[in-house]
Formats: C-alpha cells, structure tokens, sequence
C-alpha cells in the first residue's frame, strides 16, 4: 500500500460510502431527496455524469444556430403551450424562445417533472441548452435544458457542466456538491481497480483522471466533451462495459467447469428424420446442429444461441438436437410462450419424430387434469422422451427422469429467471434458447454474452423476398381486392389488428368488429376469428381449421405473432402499423413467406399518425433483414424497450449507450476475457481488485465461478 496523503488523514472519516447527507450544507432532507434518486453516498454522487457542457465563451443568438450542434443561449420565452398529439392522450410541450435575431421553438413528449413548464412566464429570461435539431426543414429543441438565469452562475469558469437536474435543485448546486466530494474522496481514488497494464494497453485514463475531466472540465475540451467521446468519457464507459463483461467471462469459464452429461451416440435417427423431411435443410441448419452436436458431446453443459431469422427453419435444428438426445435414453423438454405455439410444435414433432421412436408429451396451462397426472408419471419414469409446453413446464410437479436437454423457443419472451428454473429439473443439463427477434451484435455481446451463438444465416431455396408496402387507410379497399386475388390463386391471408373489443377511448378498429364487417363484404369467403380471449380449444380448432385451408383469411390480434407456421398463407394485413414495434411488424410479416409462393404485407397506417411512425414503417418497405430492422428499433427505442419489460437482466448503464459505444464495448469485452483466460480465478496480485469487485456486485455467484 502506498503511504496515506495528507488530504487523506484530514477527511478520515469520510469516504466514498459516506451518506451525502454529511456533506457540507446538504443535511437529512436534501439527503433523502438525493437517496431517492439513487445518490446515497459520496461515491454515488462523483459518478454522477454531467449530461451536457456549457460552453460560454460565444454567446449565441437564434439566428446563428446551426442543426446538430450543442449550444447554449440566452432567449426571453415568448409562450409556453401544450397540444394533444394525434388522438392519442398524449401530450406535446412547446416553449416558444425569442431574442433579438429570430425565434425557435423548444419541444417536449413529456414533462421532465412536475411543475417544469410553470416555471416560465412569457418574457422571462432563460438559458437554454441543448442540441439543434433539424425538423422538417426547421430548426428546434427536442428536450433541452431550460434554466433561470442563475447570476452567480453566469459569472463562472468559461466550461460549466451541466447536471440532470433533480427536482428543484439546479445544476449548479449538484455541481458544488460533487467539487465538495471530489475533493474528500481524492486520496481515495488514488489506488486504481483496473489493471495497470489494462490501462496502457487500451489507453485509458485513470478513474481519478477521468472524474476530475469530466467534473472540473478544461475549456479546450469542449466539443469532445460534448460529444461523449472525450477520454474521460471512453475510461468511464470502459469500465461500465468491463465489469459486466468481467462476469459474463467468468460465468462462462465457470460454465466450462461444471459437470455435465457427455451425450454420445451414432446419430443414426438423424440421417432418417432428414431422409423424412420434404426438403433438404439447409447448410447453415446442419452447420447450427453439428455446432450443438459437438456441444452435447462433452461433459459439461452447453450453453447456446441458435440466431435466426423468421422462418430459418430453427424448429427442425431444436428437433434434431431433441432426437439426437433421444438416441441415448435422454429427455428434453422444449418450452415455448404460447398455446398455439406449443399445439403446433407437438404437430410437427408427431409428424416427424414419433415415428423414429421419440416419445412425445404436451403439457399446457390447459391441459386437463387427468392427462396431466398421466403426463407427470410418464415423465417421472422415463416414457416421454420430449416434452413440449408453455410455462406449466416451470411448475414443481413437473419432475424429469433423466433431463439432459433444455430447449426455449422464442426465448426473447421469457424472463431470466424462467428460464434457469426450466434448466434447475435437470443436473446441470445442457441449454440452447432459439431467438427469432434478432438481436443487435451489441445485446446479444452483453444480455448473452456467456452464450456460444450459432446463426442461421441462411433461408430455404425458393423463398422470394416478402414484398412490403406501407399504405394509408384511404387505400384499403384496394389493399383488400388484391387480397382477394391472391384467395382467388388458391393462397391465404392474416388480417393482424392491435386490439381485441373496442376500446371507447380509441377508435381501433378491433379485430371483432371488423371480421363481422368483412365477413359481410365478402359473404363466399372463408373467415375465421382469432383472439387472446377466446378459450384454447376453440383457438386451436381455428388454427387448425386454418392449417387445412379450411378458413382462407384469418382475422387476429397479435396472439399469432410468433412461431405460427402456415406455409401457404402468403398475405399479411396489419392495421394500424403504428401501434406496433418494429420488432414486432418483422415478426407479424414473418407469418408469411414460408412456402414457395410469392408473398406480400401490407401495413396499414392509421388516420393521424405521427412523422415518426411514417418514418419507422417506411422502414419495414425498405428491408426483410431482421439485423438491420433490430438495430434501427434499438438506436429508436433504447434497450430497455427494445427487449421488452419482460426482459430482465439488462444492465443499466449510467454513461454507456449501447448504440453508440459499440467499439469500447468490444475492446472492454475482450480485456475481460483475456484476464480471465490467464488469470481464470483472479489470484494474481493485479487482479485483486477485479475478483474484490466481482465477488461485491454477484456475491456466491461470482465465487463459484472464480474458484
Ligand atoms: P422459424 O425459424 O421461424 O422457427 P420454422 O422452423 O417454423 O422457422 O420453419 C419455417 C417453415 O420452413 C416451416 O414450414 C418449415 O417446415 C420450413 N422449413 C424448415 N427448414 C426448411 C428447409 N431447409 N427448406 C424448406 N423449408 C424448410
Ligand atoms: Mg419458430
């Protein structure tokens, strides 16, 4: 240990895990507003990052502006209004600036926190800060920073970060505070927890380095200030990256050394299901097995991806994996998140695999309670060797004899905790989840950055682009005629809308209403209904009905959205493409396109739809490609939502953006598996703060990783 400095022996009793409320004039009130945003201690508020920086050395006027930069200004507020956006119920803001030279407008989608916009009084002075957007041809705000001209503000450095603000506590405040913190805690900073080695080979600053240039800011760093890419930024996202990347890499050694059952036979039955098949799988298909195949041979768990695009043909690769397990007495059991889902896929394997001796068993939410009993004995003793369900797998009853083999489809709609306490029925049992949301390079190198991937980079032969048009309601009926003919030629239809009865607030069409309507307009066509509230066996008699052509359109709401597989539906309808997720329209409009015809979507927008959504379905016209739509619905929506709430276990990042910092994320990922692959259980002396670290944020868990 180095000698304690001076400063340090002064400010002994406090340190990074002191309560803010001990800071110099913050006191228990202010503290537990402070708490409540997460700032309980001095470390928490020195890590709390300026959002912008205030450059005052050019004072600005309105007519100078320019679309992209970030600038700070001077304007008197001409009017603060409000508008309904469309029909919705939802809000626009606009505080309307003027100075001498022009005016601009400053817009808000919501309220930054109560009582935001009474603050301002037409004539009032204010600074503004923010970045220049270019809107249709005109330049405004989108959620800047409006402030009261502070005095003893204006009269400061040349470089004034600017905070979050919280509540009524303007920047300026936060930013006294965390100089009063900075000061305490600078002996503290001093020992460094990243490697020094890590820090040259990836040119990093020190964290003390990086918190002083990002809080006391040097003037002449101002546009990469701004811009988030200052070297202070880099180290501090760096690290964000690392620790998360730390215990990915140390879950996946440690995956490598448990225990696992080595799965090893002749894969005779494969040669047979593919001799079965009435079409040849595809290379990437093999490849994704063989991947797996070689995955189940060794002792140790597998832990695997299987990426592919809608309609890959990802059901067959799980199947072989299933039958391949099958071969030496193993079980498996395939979760899925839906009924029909569930329905479809005990179909399939009854097709394909009962007849190359697998035993199959279905257990549903639904499933009566006399098969039920049978299913849970049977399973118990070994005579279902694949059993398919939704969430009724979780269930305690459900006791495996010999699980070896641990499948999830559509994994994107199960939480993390589901899906360990499917792989907790079996001792350690080998795991593969199938995606067909694709997810962006950057979530799958973080949510599953412990998983081996293996893609499907490839459609079966014959599949025509889905061909993708994006109309206005005024064009329906057309839509509709040439739906009509595609009946005509012998195919069949989806009609999707968003919701099932109608809701008085908004006028949605709902999928009820409007199959009576269409039912009537086209009285010698064929409809069915599908929704989430009908009862499962009249569900399933649909989808059936629908499987043998029996019903030529089927109107439904988004109960079909994934996995449904009618190969000679080849149009897609969707109303009110705006209601939906990008994400979501890619999975709706892969319902189609699974067969050898031609097939086609239309997305149907609604009457006063935003710019935005234009903008977003516009999209859907330009690509098939599920990487690229994944990527555009991540830069639109952020993480969080691109994954759904559903998805937990996605990290929070105070600096780091998961779109922008793509490249330190690399670089972070690879550090941290490096050391761990020279150092796999942290003992070597520059590693003890990495393991220190590890073990505080994961505790046991981490541990038994690192043993
Ligand atoms: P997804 O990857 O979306 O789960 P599915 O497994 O449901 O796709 O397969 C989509 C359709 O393509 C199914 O009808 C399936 O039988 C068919 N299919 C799968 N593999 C092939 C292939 N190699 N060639 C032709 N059709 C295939
Ligand atoms: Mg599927």
């Amino acid at each position: 240990m180095r000698p304690q400095s001076p400063t340090f022996a002064k400010a002994a009793r406090m340190n990074s895990q002191t309560s803010v409320q001990y800071l110099k004039g913050v006191g228990p009130k202010l503290g537990a507003l402070l708490e409540k945003r997460g700032l309980k201690s001095l470390g928490d508020l020195i890590r709390y990052y300026p959002r912008a920086y205030e450059d005052r050395r050019a004072a600005r006027t309105i007519l100078s502006l320019q679309a992209d930069e970030l600038v700070s200004l001077k304007a008197r507020v001409h009017k603060v209004g409000s508008f309904k956006l469309g029909r919705s119920t939802r809000k626009m803001y606009d505080v309307a600036l003027r100075d001498e030279s022009g005016q601009i407008h400053c817009k808000f989608f919501r309220v930054p926190y109560k009582g935001y916009f009474e603050r301002f009084q037409p004539g009032q002075e204010i600074r503004v800060i923010g970045k220049v957007t270019n809107y249709r041809g005109k330049l405004e705000f989108h959620h800047p920073d409006l402030r009261e001209i502070d005095d003893e503000e204006e009269m400061q450095d040349d470089l004034i970060p600017i905070y979050p603000e919280i509540e009524n506590l303007s920047s300026n405040k936060i930013l006294r505070m965390i100089r009063a913190s900075l000061e305490i805690l600078k002996a503290e900073l001093g020992p460094e927890k990243l490697p020094k080695e890590m820090l040259a080979k990836y040119n990093l600053l020190t964290e003390a380095e990086a918190l002083s240039q990002l809080h006391m800011p040097s003037p002449d760093q101002a546009v990469v200030l701004n811009e988030q890419k200052s070297p202070a930024h880099r180290r501090v996202i760096f690290e964000e990256f690392f620790w998360l990347e730390l215990f990915l890499a140390a879950k996946k050694s440690g995956l490598q050394k448990e225990k696992g059952i080595a799965i090893r036979n002749e894969n005779l039955k494969s040669q047979k299901l593919m001799a079965s098949l009435p079409f040849e799988l595809t290379s990437a298909q093999l490849r994704a097995f063989d991947e797996i195949r070689r995955d189940l041979m060794i002792p140790h768990p597998m832990s695997r991806l299987v990426q592919g695009d809608v309609g890959s043909g990802k059901t067959m690769v799980c199947f072989l994996a299933a039958l391949y397990a099958a071969e030496s007495n193993y079980q498996t059991a395939l979760m899925v998140p839906t009924e029909i889902l569930a329905e479809q896929h005990f179909k399939t394997a009854s097709r394909y695999l009962e007849v190359l001796g697998v035993r199959l068993g279905i257990l549903t939410g639904k499933t009566k309670p006399v098969e039920r009993k049978e299913i849970l004995l049977k399973l118990s003793s070994g005579e279902i060797d694949l059993l398919i369900g939704t969430h009724a797998l979780l269930e305690d009853p459900v006791q495996f004899k010999n699980l070896a083999l641990v499948i999830i489809d559509e994994q994107h709609r199960f939480g993390v905790e589901q899906r360990g306490k499917l792989k907790n029925k079996g001792l350690s049992p080998h795991f593969l989840v199938m995606t067909a949301t694709p997810i962006p390079r950057t979530l799958a190198m973080t949510v599953y950055g412990d998983l081996e991937v293996s893609v499907i980079n490839e459609m079966p032969k014959g599949r025509a682009p889905i061909q993708t048009r994006v109309i206005f309601e005024n064009k329906r009926p057309q839509a509709l005629d040439f739906m009509m003919e595609q009946i005509q030629k012998g195919r069949q239809a989806y009609v999707i809308y968003p919701l099932v009865e109608e809701s008085e607030k908004i006028d949605l069409k709902d999928a009820v209403g409007e199959f009576e309507k269409l039912k009537n307009q086209y009285p010698k066509v064929a409809m069915g209904l599908l929704h989430g509230k009908m009862k499962p066996a009249e569900k399933e008699a649909v989808m059936d009905s629908f499987r043998k052509q029996e019903i030529q359109i089927l109107v439904s709401t988004t109960v079909i959205e994934v996995g449904v597989d009618v190969p000679n539906a080849n149009l897609m309808m969707i109303e009110h493409s705006e209601r939906f997720g990008l994400s979501q329209l890619h999975q709706l409009r892969g319902r189609v396109g699974r067969g050898q015809h031609k097939s086609f979507c239309i997305m149907i927008l609604g009457r006063a739809v935003s710019q935005e959504a234009r903008e977003r379905t516009a999209f859907m016209e330009k690509t098939t490609d599920g990487f690229k739509i994944a990527e555009f619905d991540l830069e639109l929506r952020g993480p969080g939502e691109f994954m759904g709430t559903r998805q937990s276990g996605l990290p929070g990042f105070r600096m780091a953006n998961l779109v922008r910092d793509v490249e330190i994320l690399q670089e972070a990922r690879n550090a941290a598996f490096e050391i761990l692959k020279q150092d796999p259980t942290l003992h070597q002396i520059q590693h003890v703060h990495l393991r220190a670290e590890l073990l505080k944020t994961h505790g046991p868990i981490a541990l038994a990783h690192i043993a």
